[in-house]
């Protein structure tokens, strides 16, 4: 069956020092039924590596070539050595600011599935996407266009993370019948492509304003296995009780 998730995304926030405080705090989490996953800034994984601590972490960003002159980037097999196991791609802050479009985000796909790291992947639409109507269409999209190349084999290393625009960092929140509808959509969706076991085991997340008085409903939706928080990844205590949420 499939697992419950939840992943920290700290985005550009936090000093060294704060960032290993942090770390320290969430391995205390109680993670019997759930799956803990934190994504530092890149340069403090080294530091978080060192701890040992019992904590998943990953990279929020990378750079699809094995090397070369790519100035100020960095690679996945680099972050592999740093003790990374997984990575963040689509995220909409990459795919609105940095300009990542769905072609990009392929061939990041394919290469941190070549050195074996598990991708979350975010797909989600803007609001006025969503007010023509047609968020379905457009999420399917992304998901053509960046996964539907893999094989079955190859999707089981994907967690689904779907993060309408609109909710991230702005206090609004998808209702719980909007996250339920699009999740199962996507479900459906990796069903009709490959099959109806194998949609069955992917996890998919919610991301956008998730916090402690709302996570309980969304996680209590059928499709719903988990989140990828932003803000409320930066507490512990919130983020503790988002995973106490399950
Ligand atoms: C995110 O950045 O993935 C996110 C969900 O942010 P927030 O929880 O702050 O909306």
């Amino acid at each position: 069956m499939r697992k419950n998730i939840l992943a920290g995304n700290w985005k550009m926030n936090l000093s060294e020092n704060e960032a290993i405080q942090l770390a320290k705090e969430v391995s205390e989490i109680n993670m019997s039924n759930v799956e803990v996953i934190i994504f530092p800034p890149v340069i403090y994984i080294p530091s978080i590596a060192k701890l040992g601590l019992n904590l998943k972490f990953g990279a929020q960003n990378f750079y699809p070539k094995d090397k070369g002159a790519f100035t100020g980037e960095i690679s996945i097999n680099q972050l592999k050595d740093a003790g990374i196991s997984y990575v963040l791609i689509g995220h909409s802050e990459r795919r609105t600011i940095l300009k990542e479009d769905n072609e990009f985000l392929k061939e990041k796909v394919n290469a941190a599935l070549e050195l074996d790291i598990h991708v979350i992947f975010c797909c989600g639409e803007e609001l006025k996407i969503r007010e023509q109507g047609v968020e379905n269409e457009f999420v399917k999209s992304q998901l053509e266009e960046s996964l539907f190349h893999l094989t079955g084999d190859q999707l089981k290393n994907i967690t689904i993370a779907y993060e309408p625009i609109w909710a991230i960092g702005t206090g609004l929140t998808a209702s719980k019948e909007q996250a339920e509808a699009m999740h199962l959509y996507i479900r459906e969706t990796l069903a009709q492509k490959y099959t109806k076991d194998l949609a069955a085991e992917i996890s998919i997340l919610y991301g956008g304003s998730c916090n402690p008085s709302n996570a309980s409903e969304l996680f209590a939706c059928p499709n719903v296995d988990g989140g990828l928080i932003g803000g409320a990844a930066l507490k512990s205590t919130d983020f503790n009780s988002i995973a106490n949420s399950f």
